[in-house]
């Protein structure tokens, strides 16, 4: 305790901590004077600022501040050791036994109730500074003391508890969040296992293989749609023997799959008893369940026009498909047009669905594996389709490739290809030093044939013809149609005296074939002439063989038709 002749050199540092404006200006009047200094704070933080700053001698305190209770402030205060040896003295006109009492427990030196007397402020100031008014004596002192750290306990022991209360909750939360990590992981492993799939096929394999692995189903089925026949199929499943899901069939109709998924594609059915929707009702019947889950995982239905010709996606086509303009073999046209077609006509056929439920327990999924299912069927939906709209471009590049070396009536190869293999089977003897020879076909009188039946049946003997000197040669010989009703034919490794005898054979063969109508035409039977040339002793270009072939092709419909003759030869 410091004595007056301690403190008579230097002012008497004075905060108040008052929220109330009326009271400070009161105060001010009062201290704001020698030999005090005096300070204000208006609330609690505000006052521990200013205390630990200023150290003053003595704080004034209302205790009913804003922001904290005067006797937690107290405590807070009291517990520093810069400010151990600061009076602390209360000051309110709330009603005077619970107020003393409050802030002596808390810790106050002591207490004074408002109203304060002007005059006598300063000198009662002085008197606790000095020591000499000291409120609590004795047993007073003790039994206040007592209860003073009775409640800091109280408090302590009360802040202990909500701690180990937020504590639970922090654990609860924590526990949630490792719960939707583990789901998360478990989606995200599943979309990675996706993303290395290639087919259509193996997709539905996949994925329903992973969501059984990584999500506890009882059953999960990949079903999609026959176009054909609309029927709903099961293509794959887990949790159903191999009978089932082969046997499984439901009819339905493009009408049927707007109404199931239009609002959302993801259907969630808890009680198949609240299911009002009779079509509905009997889809899921049919699936013997009662809750379960359905995933559509086909093209936005809410914009059937996304995949059709006029829609969103071909652009995306169009914007890949220059690079592949370089490759001559293929048509653009036919490419786009197929692509065009599909698009327009085959949306619905590009649908799958994902069927999960647990018919034997009963057990729900929680809202938020829901969530996560819901972010997995939404990309997986995507993967889908782009899978099918790569395998159907696939499937047209075949097809576009095809065509481009193929002739459509014949189904030979076609003119395109009979030159590009003539040059590769050039260069090919060359490097090898061998030999391979050419037979050039022309049909006899076919002119006749035609004006006789028709073009149309003029065309079905060409198919004929074509498709028995297929079936009459190796199958390392290449066949094509050189245009009209000319054939040729590339024979590798044969010397001109072996393709002769194959242009003979044939010549037998088509001789004697069972053609319709053909008895009608004149002589009865409809004939072949050839003309063989060989690599290299009657050319070493592609022309000089095909010149020279024909050449002999020519010799042979001079003498009488009918007949096989070869390069560089006079006719018997
Ligand atoms: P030859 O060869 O014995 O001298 O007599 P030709 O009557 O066969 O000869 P020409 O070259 O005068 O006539 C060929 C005929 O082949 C003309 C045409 O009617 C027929 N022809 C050509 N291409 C086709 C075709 O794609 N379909 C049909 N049906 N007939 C064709
Ligand atoms: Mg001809
Ligand atoms: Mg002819």
């Amino acid at each position: 305790m410091k004595n007056k002749s301690e403190n008579s050199g230097k002012a008497i540092k004075i905060l108040y901590i008052e929220d109330d404006p009326d009271a400070c200006i009161l105060m001010r009047r009062i201290l704001n004077k020698k030999p005090f200094r005096y300070y204000e704070a208006v609330n609690g933080l505000d006052g521990m600022r200013k205390a630990l700053k200023e150290k003053p001698n003595l704080i004034l305190m209302d205790i009913d501040l804003p922001d904290i209770r005067g006797d937690e402030l107290t405590t807070k205060l009291k517990s520093m050791e810069t400010l151990k040896d600061t009076v602390i003295i209360a000051l309110t006109a709330l009603n005077e036994k619970d107020a003393r009492e409050q802030s002596l427990i808390a810790g106050c030196d002591g207490f004074i109730q408002k109203p304060v007397d002007v005059n006598e402020f300063p000198n009662q100031m002085m008197e606790f500074i000095g020591g000499k008014k000291e409120i609590l004596k004795g047993e007073e002192r003790e039994y206040f003391h007592g209860q003073y750290e009775r409640s800091v306990v109280e408090r302590l022991t009360k802040k202990v508890q909500d701690l180990e209360l937020f504590n639970q909750r922090l654990e609860t939360t924590s526990q949630r969040l490792r719960e939707y990590n583990t789901t998360l992981q478990n989606v995200l492993s599943i979309l990675s296992e996706l993303q290395t799939v290639n087919n259509p096929d193996d997709f539905k394999r996949v994925l329903v293989d992973q969501i059984c692995q990584h999500f506890h189903f009882e059953r999960c089925a990949f079903l999609d749609l026959d176009p054909e026949r609309m029927e709903i199929e099961i293509k794959y499943a887990r949790g159903m023997t191999r009978d089932k899901w082969d046997s499984y069939k439901y009819p339905v109709t493009s009408p049927l799959l707007h109404s199931l998924f239009e609002k959302n594609p993801i259907l969630v059915v808890r009680d198949l008893n609240k299911v009002t929707d009779s079509k509905l009702k009997s889809l899921l019947t049919s699936l013997e369940t009662n809750q379960f889950i359905f995933a559509y995982l086909g093209t936005s239905m809410n914009d059937p026009e996304s995949l059709s010709a006029s829609g969103g996606s071909l652009p995306l086509f169009e914007s890949f498909m220059p690079s592949l303009h370089d490759q001559e073999d293929l048509d653009m046209d036919i490419i786009l047009g197929n692509l065009r077609e599909y698009l327009a006509n085959e949306s619905l056929y590009r649908t799958g669905f994902i069927f999960l439920d647990n018919h034997k327990s009963n057990h729900l999924i929680s809202s938020g594996e829901y969530r996560f299912l819901e972010t997995l069927f939404r990309s997986a939906s995507y993967m889908y389709q782009n899978l099918l709209l790569m395998e159907q471009l696939r499937f047209l590049f075949v097809r576009a490739e095809k065509e481009a070396i193929t002739d459509p009536l014949t189904d030979l190869y076609n003119y395109r290809y009979f030159l590009l293999q003539l040059n590769r089977e050039i260069s090919r003897a060359q490097r090898h030093n061998s030999v391979f020879s050419l037979i050039m076909i022309d049909i006899d009188f076919f002119k006749n044939y035609n004006d006789t039946y028709g073009h149309q049946s003029g065309d079905l003997i060409l198919r004929q013809i074509a498709h028995a000197m297929l079936e009459n040669t190796r199958t390392s010989d290449i066949v094509c149609r050189y245009g009209g009703e000319e054939f040729c034919i590339i024979c590798p490794e044969l010397t001109k005296e072996d393709a002769k005898k194959t242009a003979e054979k044939l010549r037998q063969i088509v001789e004697n074939l069972e053609l319709p109508k053909i008895r009608s035409v004149e002589g009865g039977k409809l004939t072949i002439s050839s003309g063989v040339s060989s690599f290299s002793e009657d050319g070493k270009t592609a022309y000089q063989l095909i010149l020279n072939a024909d050449k002999a092709l020519y010799k042979a419909k001079e003498n009488g038709r009918n007949r096989v003759c070869i390069s560089g030869f006079d006719i018997p």
